[in-house]
């Protein structure tokens, strides 16, 4: 890990400093948008009820794609947030993306703020948000950034940790894209994973609302996220979602949300058991004999690659043979699925070495 993120790491205050939850998946939940002060009450009071809810959301200034949609109701939000905290148990937050909004939460004692993907895909925006929070004690949630770039959203990170926040934690929402496909945002979960890799002490929290951008999508999604052992959970909850102003299609209400959150099953059990631990071990082993193998062939397949590039350019032929690389990726497609491979991912694989193959003869 580098030195830089090392000292981020060990400095980022635990979560339980900040965030008092003893059951997971802890959860914040809460409408897309604030809409009537009816709408937050109400909202709040069923959510309330929940003992894994911990923390209300409701986005007041809402970044849309489209002008002419809903861009919520602004500041007067504000008030109907503080009467959740005053009749609720819960925490309040909602999504800042400039200097004026967060002088208006912390005037108004918001409690977290969060940062929208809209907002961290953009190291202007992030720097204001860090300028204006120097010097302030808030934790704050910084969301995925809408491109998949793990740079842009280590970068939020580290621009807020410079600005003094010590109290952090990212949500995963997943990234566009503009192939069509059964998600609103593709969860590409290597990215969190290796989010989680650089930056262990930073808390993970799944948004499945927005990768799924339908509400049937969501409680599968969860499971997924536990069963990565992401324990914190935002899913947007409406008192009756088919009216919302925004997101409609993947709000559900808090009655829905309890049940879901019902059937979720985290994997919590430490590994203590002598057995399974002897057992895991030697799983691992033989996955990482595997591994070296692999390894190896690779490096022997990119010496030949080597080779094969110095004849080509000897003799002025061109590096790339379309016609050979489509006949090799089928063949090996085929031959993957006959051995019970997935098709889509041996693709995936052979796209990759045959990009780095190309890359080696240039
Ligand atoms: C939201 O949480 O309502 C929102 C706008 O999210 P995102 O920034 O993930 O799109
Ligand atoms: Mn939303």
């Amino acid at each position: 890990m580098p030195e830089k993120l090392k000292e981020l790491n060990k400095n980022l205050l635990d979560i339980s400093t900040w965030l008092r939850f003893d059951r997971i998946p802890w959860v914040i939940a809460g409408p897309c948008s604030a809409e009537s002060e009816q709408q937050v009450i109400s909202t709040a009071r069923e959510l309330a009820k929940s003992a894994n809810v911990k923390v209300f959301r409701a986005g007041l200034w809402k970044p849309r794609t489209r002008p002419d949609t809903f861009e919520g109701v602004g500041k007067i939000g504000l008030a109907w947030l503080k009467t959740v905290k005053a009749e609720t148990s819960l925490l309040i937050t909602t999504e800042v993306a400039n200097a004026k909004h967060i002088e208006l939460c912390l005037e108004n004692n918001v409690d977290i703020l969060w940062i929208g993907a809209r907002t961290t895909v953009n190291p202007f925006m992030v720097q204001e948000i860090a300028d204006a929070l120097k010097g302030v004690d808030i934790p704050v949630l910084v969301k995925n950034p809408i491109s998949a770039e793990l740079g842009l959203w280590l970068g939020a990170i580290e621009r807020l940790y410079h600005a003094g926040i010590r109290k952090l934690a990212a949500i995963h929402r997943g990234f566009s894209t503009y192939i069509e496909m059964e998600y609103r945002n593709r969860p590409y979960w290597e990215i969190p994973i290796e989010l989680k890799r650089l930056l262990p002490n930073l808390p993970l929290i799944c948004d499945p609302s927005h990768i799924a951008g339908h509400r049937d999508l969501i409680e599968p999604i969860s499971q997924m996220a536990l069963d990565f052992g992401i324990k914190g959970l935002m899913i947007e909850t409406h008192i009756n979602p088919d009216q919302a102003l925004s997101d409609s299609k993947q709000q559900i209400t808090p009655q829905v949300l309890v049940e879901l959150l019902d059937r979720l099953r985290a994997r919590e059990a430490a590994l203590t058991d002598k057995q399974l631990k002897t057992r895991i071990a030697h799983l691992r082993a033989a996955i990482t004999q595997v591994d070296s193998r692999i390894l190896q062939d690779l490096a022997e397949r990119m010496k030949w690659v080597e080779e094969i590039g110095s004849l080509k350019q000897q003799h002025h032929i061109p590096v790339l043979q379309i016609n050979r690389w489509e006949a090799l990726l089928e063949d090996h497609i085929a031959k993957a699925q006959q051995i019970g491979l997935d098709g889509e991912f041996i693709k995936a694989v052979f796209e990759l070495i045959h990009a780095q193959a190309v890359k080696k003869q240039l």
